[in-house]
Order: C-alpha cells, then structure tokens, then sequence
C-alpha cells in the first residue's frame, strides 16, 4: 500500500507566507506585524498573493513528508520536480532481502487476469535472478540492474509551500500518471489538515492559471467540484474547454478512491 504522511512543517506556516507578503508592501517591522496580524488577516494577504501572482512568500513555509510504496518509476517522475530535497532508500546498498520486495501492479494490469499473470511472472523471474547475481557474490548495486521498475521504494521528500502549488499543478492533473497523481491527491490531503488556508487554493494547473486571471476571489478545487463556482478561463494548458474542467478534475481525484478501495499490491 502507498503511504504518504506529512512528518514535518514550519510551524506557523500560514501565517508566515501572510506576513511576508505584507512586508514587501509596509515599512513596519516583521515583529509588529506579526504581533498584528489577526487569523482573519492571515487569509486576505493569502488570497492577496494569488491575485497578485506574487508567490515567493509561499516559499518561507516548508514541508516533509515520508512517501513508502511507491514503485521506483514514480519516485523516478517525482524527483524530476528539482527545487525540493530528496532521501530515497538505496538500492547499491540495501540488500532487497525476500522480506522487503515488493512491487506495485498497476490496476489495469490487475483487472486483467492474462495481464496480470505475465506481469507476476516476470517479476518473479527478475527477483530470482536478482538473488542468483547476488548468490554469485554480484555486489546489490549491480545485481539490481535486473529489478523492474514496478518495485518499492521509500523516499523522503521536503518542499516548500509554492514548490508544492506548482507540483499539485502538475500531477494532480489528470494527464498526471495514474501514481504519482495519486501521491500528489494524498500530499495535497495532508497538507489541508494542517494549512487549508494556503493549500485549500492548490490543484491542478487549470485552478493556478484560474486564480491568478480571474478578477475578485479565488476558487478551490472543492468549489468547482461542488459546482459552487465558475471557472472563467477558456480552457486549460491541456486544452480541455472550461466546461469540462470539473469532470476531468473528478476523473483526476477518482485515483484515490480507486487505490484506496482495491488492492493492487502484489507481494511476491
Ligand atoms: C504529464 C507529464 C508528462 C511528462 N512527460 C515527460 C517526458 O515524456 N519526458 C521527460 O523528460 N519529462 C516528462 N515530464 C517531466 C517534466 O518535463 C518536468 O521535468 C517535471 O514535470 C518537473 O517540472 P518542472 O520542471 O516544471 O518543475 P520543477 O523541477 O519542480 O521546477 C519548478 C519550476 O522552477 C523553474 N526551474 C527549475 N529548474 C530550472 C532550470 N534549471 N532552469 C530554468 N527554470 C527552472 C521552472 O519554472 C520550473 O517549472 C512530464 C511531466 C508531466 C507532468
């Protein structure tokens, strides 16, 4: 099973980003600021950056999180995100004992029995030979030439808060693959529990470019998809027409309720 779990953030966060993007429009000091600053203030200069596209105070607020169960082609996807830090579970030196592989099978791939077997079987070919390399004395940072990309991984990941709108961008969109979607959904949730001031105005690329053209407030993903507001953009950069957005936003989302209801795990 994937796991995604927020472990560290700037305490504080929200109303950091709030209080930097006033700074860079009063001359009172950071401290009298903050000392000023009421909840209800935190949100106005929030919405405030988004409306002026001014997005560099989201940097000052920070985020850690764990991702396990992964497969290794969608950590390989998430580290080309490059201004974020990563620490991923090696390979060269972590033996991949019996105990500790596993893989992720896609879910068309295991709604489909035939699919289903050769892809079983030919990981299972893989780790054999993987055991006999290292049988030979093949050190584990050669012998895992022969892993498929479908196996697990656990990777570390730290981002701050505007990294993160542009990662939701991304791959909370439906051209997103089906996983790294899911992670980006999941991140996404943990987040809100802790700064739904700043994350709730995050999604998919046709909400960013929505918020920073659209005049008056801003809308949420949760918005759109409980028909509560209108985009007023045309289309989306993937070229999907306004009035489809909120279907392709539902199709995007449905990832997690699909993973989180059916096993697609396969230990072998
Ligand atoms: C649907 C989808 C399909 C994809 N398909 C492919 C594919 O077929 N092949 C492939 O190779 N990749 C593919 N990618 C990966 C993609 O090309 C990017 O590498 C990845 O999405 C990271 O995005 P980014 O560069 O915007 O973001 P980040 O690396 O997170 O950077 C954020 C932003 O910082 C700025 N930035 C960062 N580094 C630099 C820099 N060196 N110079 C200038 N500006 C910089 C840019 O504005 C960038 O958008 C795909 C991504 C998606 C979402």
């Amino acid at each position: 099973m994937i796991k995604v779990k927020l472990i560290r953030y700037t305490p504080e966060g929200e109303k950091l980003v709030a209080v930097a993007a006033k700074q860079s429009l009063s001359r009172k000091p950071f401290e009298y600021q903050w000392e000023k600053m009421s909840d209800k203030e935190v949100e106005v200069w929030i919405k405030e950056t988004l409306k002026r596209n001014h997005l560099s105070p989201w940097e000052h607020s920070v985020y850690t999180f764990v991702i396990e169960g992964i497969s290794r082609a969608c950590s390989h996807q998430l580290v080309r995100h490059r201004i974020a830090s990563y620490t991923q579970l090696s390979q060269r030196f972590a033996k991949m004992i019996k105990e500790y592989f596993s893989v992720v099978k896609p879910p068309r791939i295991s709604e489909n029995s035939e699919a289903s077997e050769i892809f079983d079987e030919a990981v299972s070919k893989a780790y054999e030979a993987y055991v006999k390399l290292l049988d030979l004395r093949i050190p584990p940072e050669d012998a895992r030439y022969v892993l498929p990309q479908a196996v697990t991984t656990k990777i570390v990941v730290t981002m701050n808060a505007r990294e993160l709108r542009h990662f939701f961008g991304l791959r909370t969109c439906l051209k997103a693959q089906w996983e790294i979607r899911y992670v980006a959904w999941k991140m996404r949730e943990e987040l809100l529990k802790v700064h739904p001031l700043l994350f709730k105005w995050t999604g998919p690329r046709c909400i960013n470019i929505e918020n920073v053209t659209r005049k008056g407030e801003p809308i949420t993903v949760e918005d759109i998809l409980s028909n509560k507001a209108m985009l007023t953009i045309e289309r989306c950069p993937e070229n999907i027409v306004a009035r489809n957005i909120p279907r392709c936003i539902k199709s995007a989302l449905s990832i997690v309720s699909i993973l989180e209801n059916r096993a697609y795990n396969v230990v072998d």
